[in-house]
């Protein structure tokens, strides 16, 4: 999963991370409580987390401790007020892997973020190919040969999960989930609108793996060797 979790109470601050992360390519998912946090952690496997220290339901550190000691070891990313000396080490010590003091300059925030992303070995080695097709999720593109095309933030996630099921149907509610996160309004026809966007990428691209619609389930990958006619749907 390469999905931010933003944990911010202010809402302009959360909406200007949230705008700065998608313009880098980054997905999040984004919350003002420790509470609502909580709940994502229980549902997706974040590849970081953006944290805002002062909190509605308290200082987010010791909240921090106490996943560090649930072995819960998502990368930290605490954004605070506060830049005195003892903050910053209380900070690392609680657990977080980096420390950024507000007010800070956009560029380094998503530096700091990709930093903490690069860190997870998995993030940098999650390019997955299937049946010629390639997706790199660091620089958003889809490849086919030596030919590839930019991808915007939801049609990346899309190509993601679709290639990582590798010829599998994957339901519409795990695309949608997938590309818009559990705290983003997705409007009921958005999921066709990225797909459709994704197949005429798909056209230029020139690949032979079609994408196609599982009736009534999801959609999925259908790679050149094939049987012709819809195969029976396996997964969930
Ligand atoms: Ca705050």
């Amino acid at each position: 999963m390469n999905r931010i979790l933003l944990v911010e109470d202010h809402v302009d601050m959360r909406e200007l991370v949230v705008r700065e992360l998608h313009r880098a390519g980054i997905a999040a998912d984004a919350v003002g409580r420790v509470s609502e946090a909580e709940a994502c952690l229980a549902q997706v496997r974040y590849a970081a987390l953006v944290l805002d220290r002062g909190l509605p339901d308290g200082d987010a550190l010791p909240w921090l401790q106490r996943l560090r000691t649930r072995q819960v070891l998502v990368p930290c990313l605490l954004l605070t007020a506060r830049d005195a000396l003892h903050d910053r080490v209380d900070g690392l010590e609680a657990g977080a892997d980096d420390y950024l003091a507000k007010p800070f300059e956009r560029d380094e925030l998503v530096a700091r973020v990709r930093a903490l992303l690069r860190r997870q070995s998995a993030w940098v080695s999650s390019a997955p190919h299937w049946a010629g097709l390639g997706v790199d999720p660091m620089g958003a593109r889809l490849s086919h040969g030596r030919s590839s095309v930019n991808l915007a933030p939801s049609e990346l996630q899309l190509m993601l999960a679709l290639v990582r099921a590798e010829g599998r149907v994957v339901r519409r509610g795990a695309l949608e989930a997938a590309a818009w996160g559990l705290t983003e309004p997705v409007t009921p026809n958005a999921l066709d609108v990225a797909l459709h966007r994704l197949r005429r990428k798909m056209d230029v691209l020139g690949t032979p793996v079609r994408l196609v619609n599982a009736k009534g389930v999801g959609y999925r990958l259908e790679g050149p060797a094939d049987d012709t006619g819809e195969r029976s749907v396996r997964g969930p």
